[in-house]
């Protein structure tokens, strides 16, 4: 490999290709873990390089945080089905790879595997994230931690087929919003040109990605945009509704149906700023943010306790709706006055 083929992950990057390919050759345990609730970037690396250390001989373990619900969305990813719940991996294998984790927190349960394994090695591509675990391949500037996971594989020398170039386009067109976000290089369209040559069915992927959902969905959605309130004044104007996994469920839908709803809020003109509060089940708000350009949305995140990218980001928050929002009125119009010269050039990613 050259020295500038990982980016800014470079030299971490050649410490996790000798470690992963090590353990293979040793057929050494192996855990690979995305972030809770993992989507398909998550999924994706993680299935990717599971099945690449599989086939060069490793005993490999690929799961993620608990709650143990795979979105019905991307159980069609192939390896889907291998994927195990946190309880049944061992809790001291030779190594640990975090994929498109952004910090300890999102690991959940697995982030003692940290300290519990031999070697962990962390891959991730978000700007938040602070630099944890023993090898690092973190790179800001990757559109997607799928792009990292590819590098791997050509460092171990796995050859891509269909199944690999599969769950790595996934992670790619859900990062990049079908290479609409500013996230997306030259190299994004290379690398997407490469996995199409492996054969995969790229339209059946984004259809099944972005163009499927119940029809329980569309009424959610009603109840969503009715509730939406446009507040200009805030900051550079925000646009925010909310819903519950419980108004899912009464739609006959499972909670990460909730995850795509501010794709549709965000698009509104007036707001630089969107943000869809999720109500989950403990009675906390999953908040998820998305800028246009001006706000740099991990900041506010950050401040709030979580992370992102600075077009994509999210927290927790544990105090009432209109708490939340009140918090959230204040961090944004902080971090406006705090960056007078954000630029309203093309946000650097809107990845996840
Ligand atoms: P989402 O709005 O859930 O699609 O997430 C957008 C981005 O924010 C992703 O890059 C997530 O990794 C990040 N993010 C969301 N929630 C959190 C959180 N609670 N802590 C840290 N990062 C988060
Ligand atoms: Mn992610
Ligand atoms: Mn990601």
């Amino acid at each position: 490999m050259t020295a500038g083929t990982f980016g800014e992950a470079g030299g971490g990057a050649r410490t996790a290709v000798k470690v992963l390919r090590s353990a293979a050759a040793a057929g050494a345990t192996v855990v690979l873990s995305g972030h809770v609730q993992p989507d398909a970037d998550a999924l994706g690396s993680t299935l990717a390089l599971a099945e690449g250390l599989r086939r060069q001989g490793a005993h490999v373990y690929a799961t993620f945080p608990g709650p143990f619900t795979l979105p019905e969305s991307l159980g069609w990813l192939p390896g889907a089905a291998t994927l195990v719940p946190s309880a049944e991996v061992p809790p001291h294998p030779d190594v640990f790879v975090s994929l498109d984790a952004s910090s300890t927190g999102r690991l959940g349960e697995l982030a003692a595997l940290l300290e519990g394994a031999g070697t962990s090695v962390v891959v991730d591509h978000h700007a938040s994230n602070p630099g944890f675990g023993g090898v690092r391949v973190i790179d800001p500037h990757a559109p997607a931690t799928v792009t990292l996971v590819a590098r791997l594989l050509d460092g171990l020398g796995v050859e891509w087929d269909a199944q690999l170039a599969t769950c790595l386009y996934a992670g790619l067109a859900a990062d990049t919003g079908s290479f609409r976000f500013g996230n997306t290089a030259p190299a994004t369209h290379e690398l997407a040109a490469r996995l199409l040559r492996t054969g995969i069915d790229h339209a059946a992927i984004s259809q099944r990605l972005f163009d499927t959902a119940p029809f329980g969905w569309l009424r959610l959605l009603s109840l969503v945009t009715g509730r939406a309130q446009l507040e200009p004044a805030v900051g550079a104007g925000l646009v925010w509704t909310w819903a519950t996994t419980a108004e899912a469920r009464d739609r006959g839908l499972a909670g990460d149906q909730l995850e795509a709803l501010v794709d549709v809020v965000r698009s509104t003109q007036e707001a630089d700023v969107a943000c869809v509060l999720k109500g989950q089940d403990d009675g906390s708000w999953a908040v998820s943010m998305r800028s246009r350009g001006a706000t740099d949305v991990a900041r506010v995140a950050i401040a709030l306790g979580g992370g992102g990218h600075r077009a994509a980001a999210g927290y927790t928050s544990r105090v009432d709706r209109d708490a939340t929002v009140a918090a959230l009125r204040r961090e944004l119009g902080a971090t406006l006055t705090s960056s007078p010269a954000a630029p309203a050039a093309p946000a650097a990613g809107l990845a996840h």
